[in-house]
């Protein structure tokens, strides 16, 4: 068995071998707990017969879990100083690839064909760059990648918005996209100081798992989106002035708009925090109708 890099000695000694120093605008905080590592893996419920997609494996601590209890990894890894560093660290795996790319321009749809052709079970599980969660975990989603779902470490905040449910404060146009293609939990709350360098802020560890199909069905998808994001553009707002100042033309189509708002069985007064899911659904599809052309 090979000593784990995820612990304090170890992981200051490989950084200390390469002269690596971090860089905060990667979001560079490297988890030093392998008590944490190994509960984030069970969380993602892998086997051997599981793939697991891997974004940021700095110096590779989650990556070597993921290569003990899965079939295969794959890393997307955007520092190219990280790269002689894996080989390293990761050289006890042969079951392993790290890819050097931002994942963000990466083309995860085609990798996953190429690497993954005979896996059934795939997660990405990632201890995420947090000045880019929301875009990778949208990214992710909305390529309608063929995985099981995700395990990721994040800020605390941005996981209380993605499980926060209609009513609270949380609730947002990110707890709708998220929840509309996932069911969303938080799993375990993370103290700072099991991160080299500490984080300004507390972590959490979210599981998505992607549902067969969309929460609701609705007419025009990207419309969807655009209502809810419109809908919160400004909390203490009501839905009625939101989406006329937000929709297109929605000052012209003040009436319109009112009309459709009601024709969904909703209340133009009420403010965006309060809707459902489903309410939204309805929604958007009675203002598609007004604003399709
Ligand atoms: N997985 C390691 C761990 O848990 O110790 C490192 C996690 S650290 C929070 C985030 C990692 O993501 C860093 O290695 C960073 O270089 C990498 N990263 C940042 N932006 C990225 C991007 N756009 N695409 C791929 N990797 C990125």
């Amino acid at each position: 068995m090979h000593k784990d890099i995820a612990t304090p000695v170890r992981t200051k000694a490989i950084l200390e071998k390469y002269g690596f120093s971090f860089k905060k605008s990667l979001g560079q905080n490297f988890l030093i707990d392998t008590n944490i590592l190994r509960r984030i893996v069970e969380f993602a419920g892998l086997t051997k017969e599981s793939g697991a997609i891997e974004i940021g494996p700095g110096i590779g601590a989650l990556t070597e879990q993921l290569a003990k209890y899965s079939k295969k990894v794959v890393a997307f890894e955007i520092d190219q100083r990280l790269l002689p560093i894996l080989e390293d660290t990761l050289s006890p795996y042969d079951n392993v690839k790290v890819i050097h790319s931002d994942v963000l321009k990466a083309n995860v749809a085609e990798t996953i064909k190429q690497e993954f052709q005979d896996t059934e079970d795939l997660m990405v599980v990632a201890n995420l760059p947090y000045y880019v969660t929301t875009p990778i975990i949208m990214k992710l989603l909305e390529e309608q990648l063929p995985i099981r779902g995700m395990v990721v470490m994040l800020q605390k905040e941005v996981g209380d918005r993605i499980s926060a449910k209609p009513g609270t404060k949380d609730y947002g146009s990110l707890s709708i996209a998220v929840q509309y293609y996932t069911k969303a939990e938080t799993v375990m709350i993370v103290p700072k100081t099991v991160f080299m360098p500490q984080p300004n802020v507390d972590s959490a560890v979210i599981r998505l798992t992607k549902r067969d199909k969309p929460l609701v069905s609705v007419k025009d998808e990207e419309f969807f989106f655009t209502v809810t994001r419109a809908s919160f553009a400004q909390r203490r707002k009501t839905l009625q002035n939101n989406l006329t100042s937000q929709l297109p033309n929605g000052k012209e189509k003040k009436n319109e708009i009112i009309a459709a708002i009601e024709r969904a069985g909703i209340d133009p007064q009420r403010r965006g925090e309060t809707l459902s899911i489903e309410e939204f659904a309805k929604l958007s599809d009675e203002l598609f109708d007004e604003f399709k052309n």
